[in-house]
């Protein structure tokens, strides 16, 4: 495992972030999450593509050149020794005296690169539950933003009531998880939530709809709601962390544990690593 902070890789552990860091004392700025399969990180260009544009939606400044953030990966990934890790990285608006203008001193990258967490092989196969939730998140969930507090509070409640996940609801309709995106099968239709700024434009969820297209599964962006997911015949979450993970239940509601589409979905994503 290691880290890196401000220009130089240093150890995990190792205090490094100052007081007074934009990303510490306000949470202004961006992040991604990166899976790497065997020594390769997985989908890089997509995430960078989106880091990107997560940091011009804050008027931030990346502190390096994509082609430098790419060296810096490739760098950390052969010090960290890990094939199968995750890549953590961020850009904040860096360190100035505590004020709310932007400051002029450059941006700071960190990024922290770790085994990967692996889903437990019984959640996949059983599925897990999700509980829904109102969203109270702002209006641009499109930016990969490190302001987080509503989806630590959402996912905390989901766990202290024993769900895998909490599903946000906004004026009626579903949006996404708290840390993924929500799809479900209807009548052989595959349908996700419309890519608006009510939600992160996920990796995974644009691999999936790839893969639907690639396996001829009819798909559909549209709204849906309670009622709609309610009567699902699949649900699954996505994210870069969790892949494609069934959903079993939605508070009291359970789903069938039949899920062609689902599996079949799993079984082409797995192999665009392996
Ligand atoms: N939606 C939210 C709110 C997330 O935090 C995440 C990722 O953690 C996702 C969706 C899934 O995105 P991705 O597939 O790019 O990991």
């Amino acid at each position: 495992e290691i880290g890196f902070y401000k220009d130089q890789f240093v150890d995990i552990n190792e205090n490094v972030v100052p007081i007074q860091e934009r990303g510490h004392q306000f949470g202004d700025g961006v992040y991604e999450v990166i899976r790497v399969y065997n020594g390769k990180p997985f989908l890089l260009n997509e995430h960078l593509d989106r880091l990107v544009k997560s940091a011009e939606a804050i008027y931030l400044e990346l502190p390096y050149p994509p082609e430098r953030i790419y060296e810096i990966i490739s760098e950390g990934l052969e010090k960290s020794g890990l094939t199968e890790a995750e890549i953590y990285m961020q850009i904040t608006r860096g360190i100035a005296p505590r004020a709310h203008l932007f400051p002029t001193t450059p941006s700071v990258m960190s990024m922290t690169i770790k085994n990967a967490r692996v889903v437990d092989k019984k959640k996949r196969i059983d599925g897990v539950t999700v509980t829904l939730m109102e969203d109270e998140r702002w209006k641009n969930c499109y930016i990969k933003s490190l302001n987080l507090l509503p989806n630590v509070i959402a996912k905390q409640k989901a766990a202290t009531n024993g769900h895998e996940e909490a599903i946000f609801i906004r004026d009626g309709f579903i949006t996404e998880g708290s840390s993924s995106n929500i799809f479900i099968v209807k009548n052989g239709t595959l349908i996700t939530t419309p890519a608006t700024n009510f939600i992160l434009h996920g990796i995974t969820r644009a691999a999936v709809i790839k893969l639907a297209s690639k396996c001829n599964i009819p798909f559909e962006e549209r709204k849906f709601d309670r009622e709609f997911l309610n009567e699902a015949d699949e649900a699954f979450i996505t994210s870069t962390s969790a892949e494609i993970l069934p959903i079993s239940k939605i508070d009291d509601i359970s789903l069938s544990p039949n899920r062609p589409i689902t599996n079949l979905l799993y079984n082409e994503y797995c192999g665009l690593y392996k």
